[in-house]
């Protein structure tokens, strides 16, 4: 019987989680689509966080605008739980490439305990996972609004997955 209850527990939890995750998903997406269009009109990164607020519904901070590689949210209520940060990466510059996420990305969210959402000047969505130290493509070029001077040759596609590791030679690599 216990087992029984336990398996059944874990369902109804892994649902709720892949709701959440749908939710948290739509959010950022909606977020970052228009956080793009600033990006690329400034070239300047814009940044903010995913939190929980006190009655338990999923919101955001407000979005501020950074540098041009990077960015320091604002302060926001002690009461609201960051989950995630997330960040764009500005407009597209000639013969610069800022399509992944950046090592220290990863290792800010990293130090933060929140996950971490990406947009680049192609469009691409990336998910930093801190607890498990993954960092993934959601989705590919174009998927979120793009740089309309962006370009990128076949050759200088970036990977879809990295651990911490992986991101951190590639970026020594160059
Ligand atoms: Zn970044």
């Amino acid at each position: 019987m216990r087992t029984f209850i336990s398996v059944a527990c874990l369902a109804i939890s892994a649902t709720l989680a892949q709701a959440q995750d749908g939710a948290e998903l739509n959010l950022v997406k909606q977020i970052l689509a228009e956080a793009q269009e600033n990006s690329f009109r400034n070239n300047r990164e814009y940044c903010g966080y995913l939190v929980i607020k006190p009655n338990g519904m999923l919101s955001a901070t407000s979005i501020t605008k950074g540098r041009k590689n990077s960015c320091l949210a604002d302060d926001f209520p002690e009461e609201w739980t960051p989950i995630a940060s997330f960040h764009t990466h500005g407009a597209h510059v000639d013969n610069e490439s800022f399509e992944i996420p950046s090592y220290s990305d990863a290792e800010g969210d990293e130090e933060e305990g929140v996950d971490g959402y990406v947009a680049t000047p192609g469009g691409r969505l990336w998910y930093i996972d801190s607890q498990d130290r993954e960092i993934s493509l959601i989705c590919g070029l174009g998927c979120l609004p793009s740089d309309p001077r962006f370009e990128e040759y076949p050759e200088d596609r970036p990977p879809d997955f990295f651990t911490y590791e992986e991101l951190r030679n590639y970026e020594l690599e160059g």
